[in-house]
C-alpha cells in the first residue's frame, strides 16, 4: 500500500484525578520534560528525543482515560485532503483553532467508528531534542526515571474496530500489520503508518471509546529492566512484565500512572515496510501472541481500562 500522508502519532491527552501526582509521574518517573502550562491549567511534557513542542498534555478531571490522540501529517495541503476524504467517506470533522493546544496548529478532529476522538495536524512549533543538528550528542544528560525517547503508540478498545480498520486504512492510508482472528472475526488489529510494527491498535470489547495504554519508546532491553526496577523503587503499580509480546515483538513492561492509566514502556519491534502481508494471530494462540514467554492471557491485562 502507498505509504500515509500521516506521519505519527503526535500527542495524547490523558485524563488524571490529581495533576500534580500525574505531573511527577510522567516527569520523575516515566522521564518526559515539562514544558509548559496553559491558561486552562493543562500540563505539556515531550519525550527528550522528540523535535515538537509537546506529545503528552495532561488534563485534570473526575475520571481517566484518553480526552483525544492527535496524529501529525505531512502539510497542510495533505491536511485539507485528508479532512475532504474524510467527509466523503461520511465522518464528520471539526476544525479547532490554531493556538488552541499550545504552540500546535489548526486539528481536525473526527471520532473513529470506536468513538475515540482522534485529530490530526499538520504543523506544531519546533523544539528540538537539546542536541542540535549539527555533530550533536547521542542522547540528552539530565533525563529523569526511565528516560522515555518519545511516545510512540496507544491501544485503544472498543466495539467497531472493523470500521477503525476500514476508516484508517481506506482514508488515512495506515497498513494493517497484525490482527488476532477468532475464525472470520477480528478481535484485535494493529495498524501502521510509518515503519514502525503499529501506531495505533484496537481490541473489540463492549464498551466504546475505552483506553487500554499509551506506550513510550526505551532503547534498550537493559533499559526495559531498569524501568522495572524505577517501578520497584517508586511502588509505582505494575501490571505485567517486563516481558515479550508476540505481536510486534516488542520487549515490554506495563503500569498504571496515579490514576489509573495504564503505561507501556519498550523497546525493539520489527521493521515495517508498506509491501509487507499482515502477520495473522490465531485465537487458539492468544496467549503467546499477547505474552511470548508465559503464553496465558492475564485477565487484569485484558480487562482493566480507563
Ligand atoms: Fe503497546
Amino acid at each position: 500500500m502507498a505509504q500515509s500522508a500521516v506521519i505519527r502519532p503526535g500527542h495524547v491527552c490523558l485524563r488524571v484525578l490529581d495533576l500534580e501526582a500525574a505531573v511527577r509521574h510522567y516527569r520523575d518517573r516515566v522521564g518526559l520534560l515539562e514544558i509548559e502550562r496553559d491558561s486552562e491549567g493543562r500540563v505539556y511534557l515531550k519525550g527528550w528525543d522528540e523535535q515538537d513542542w509537546f506529545s503528552v498534555v495532561l488534563r485534570e478531571a473526575d475520571h481517566p482515560g484518553m480526552d483525544f490522540l492527535g496524529f501529525k501529517v505531512l502539510g497542510t495541503d495533505a491536511l485539507a485532503r485528508l479532512e475532504s476524504d474524510l467527509n466523503a467517506w461520511g465522518c464528520v470533522t471539526e476544525r479547532m483553532p490554531a493556538g488552541e493546544l499550545r504552540h500546535c496548529g489548526e486539528r481536525v478532529r473526527f471520532q473513529l467508528p470506536t468513538g475515540h476522538v482522534v485529530e490530526l495536524y499538520a504543523q506544531k512549533d519546533f523544539m528540538g531534542n537539546g542536541l542540535g543538528r549539527v555533530n550533536p550528542d547521542p542522547w540528552l544528560e539530565g533525563v529523569k526515571g526511565m528516560q522515555a525517547q518519545r511516545f510512540d503508540h496507544c491501544l485503544l478498545y472498543g466495539r467497531d474496530i472493523d470500521g477503525n480498520i476500514a476508516l484508517l486504512r481506506d482514508v488515512l492510508k495506515f497498513d494493517l500489520t497484525e490482527k488476532v482472528v477468532d475464525g472470520e472475526l477480528v478481535v484485535a488489529a494493529f495498524l501502521s503508518c510509518s515503519n514502525k510494527a503499529h501506531d495505533i491498535a484496537f481490541v473489540r470489547h463492549a464498551e466504546d471509546g475505552k483506553f487500554h495504554h499509551a506506550s513510550f519508546l526505551l532503547g534498550t532491553w537493559e533499559e526495559v529492566l531498569r524501568a522495572a526496577d524505577i517501578i520497584a523503587m517508586h511502588d509505582i503499580s505494575l501490571d505485567l512484565g517486563p516481558t515479550r509480546h508476540g505481536i510486534t515483538r516488542g520487549r515490554t513492561i506495563y503500569f498504571f500512572d496515579p490514576s489509573g492509566n495504564r503505561n507501556e514502556v519498550f523497546c525493539g519491534d520489527y521493521t515495517w515496510y508498506p509491501d509487507h502481508e499482515p502477520i495473522i494471530w490465531t485465537a487458539d494462540q492468544i496467549g503467546r501472541a499477547i505474552f511470548y514467554h508465559d503464553r496465558r492471557l492475564n485477565e487484569n491485562f485484558l480487562n482493566v481500562v480507563t
